[in-house]
């Protein structure tokens, strides 16, 4: 029996505000065996995301809550290291929901086979995967973008954000993006092709919006939520769409945000303002996926991915993301694969 040890991470407190290092317990535990239909997989690339801040809370939502001193779980790549599964060999490299944990013991059912050959195995956690299917199910379903429209996008520079840009410039929009460093500034307009790029941190959100959509807004991907959409609302042409995919700005939050009401403002415009998340769009990830890998070997995605190194820093890389200091997905790396 194998019973070499590993380190995980569990949710020891249900954070207040942003998280703490206190907020999670490092725990060594026992790799554990396989049984039959099981692998022992590597963990080689977490992805930590923002919807996780969401998880640690226990209130009602699309997902629930993670419990209490149990292991953390989010998109994991790895490999298999030992399989009783027919599906799974040894070397396998693989995606699931998994523990952040140095090994998974997990049943086949709960991992697919990534193709090496398509792109680098990371893309599966960021442009061919969960990010990048929310940018294009969010842009195409809800928008439905038309040539010659303008496109405003927080949360411009990262992982769903820088997506949803060049998918819209694919499809002939005038895209904006709103992002917080002059660095993200300049990877949008220069690396991306987006129109226009404003530095939310730096500018006055409601000019420079104004100043960047002479023609008003046909389309507001949000990401973010707050003041930064408080300033679109003001600017939305008839029958604008607001796809709302997250409001990482008030995760944190300790107290209920009272922004602006927007009633009157999607009123005036016939605006069409929807939540979703990709869950809506799990009978559809085959079409997203190949898509998004065409438009990858076609050369007209780009991404960025910024990777941590270490088990260790799991905790560091998810509070990075609240700081901003992530450009595209950002990811940790474990350990390497063979
Ligand atoms: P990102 O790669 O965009 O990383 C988060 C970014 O948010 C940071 O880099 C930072 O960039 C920005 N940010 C952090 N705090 C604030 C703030 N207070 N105000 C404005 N911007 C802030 O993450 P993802 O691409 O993974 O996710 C983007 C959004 O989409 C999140 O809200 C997430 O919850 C949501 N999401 C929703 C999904 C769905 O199914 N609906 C699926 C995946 C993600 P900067 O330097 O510009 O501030």
């Amino acid at each position: 029996m194998n019973q070499q040890m590993q380190k995980q991470i569990t949710l020891k407190q249900r954070p207040v505000g942003m998280p703490k290092m206190d907020d999670f317990d490092f725990i060594d535990t026992p790799i554990g065996t396989t049984s039959a239909g099981e692998v022992l997989i590597r963990t080689a690339y977490i992805s930590v995301d923002p919807y996780l801040r969401g998880r640690m809370q226990d209130t009602k939502s699309y997902i629930a809550p993670f419990e209490l001193n149990k292991v953390i779980t989010s998109g994991v790549i790895g490999q298999v290291v030992d399989s009783k599964s027919e599906s799974f060999s040894k070397g396998d490299v693989v995606l699931g929901n998994l523990g952040w944990q140095e090994y998974s013991v997990v049943n086949e059912k709960e991992i697919k086979k990534i193709d090496k050959n398509l792109a680098p195995v990371t893309a599966n956690l960021s442009i061919i995967g969960m990010t990048g299917l929310t940018a294009y199910f969010g842009l195409l379903d809800i928008a439905k973008p038309k040539s010659g429209e303008t496109v405003v996008v927080s949360g411009a520079a990262g992982a769903v954000g820088s997506t949803v840009g060049q998918i819209a410039k694919i499809k002939g929009t005038r895209v904006i993006g709103i992002a917080g460093t002059d660095e993200k500034c300049q990877y949008l307009l220069n690396e991306l092709g987006f129109d226009e790029a404003i530095n939310y941190k730096k500018e006055d959100v409601p000019t420079a919006l104004a100043k960047a959509c002479p023609e008003g807004i046909d389309i507001y991907f949000d990401n973010v939520g707050g003041t930064i959409s408080d300033a679109v609302f003001p600017l939305l042409n008839k029958f604008a769409r607001i796809p709302v995919c997250g409001a990482i700005s008030s995760y944190n939050d300790v107290e209920v945000d009272m922004g602006p009401r927007v009633q009157t403002a999607l009123i005036k415009t016939s605006a069409l303002m929807k939540g979703f998340t990709l869950g809506d769009y799990s009978d559809r990830i085959g079409e997203g996926y190949s898509a998004l890998a065409t438009w990858l070997n076609e050369g007209k995605l780009k991404y960025e991915e910024t990777i941590v190194e270490g088990f260790d820093h799991v905790i560091d890389a998810f509070l990075d993301l609240f700081k901003g200091a992530n450009l595209g997905k950002q990811l940790v790396k474990v350990s390497d694969i063979d």
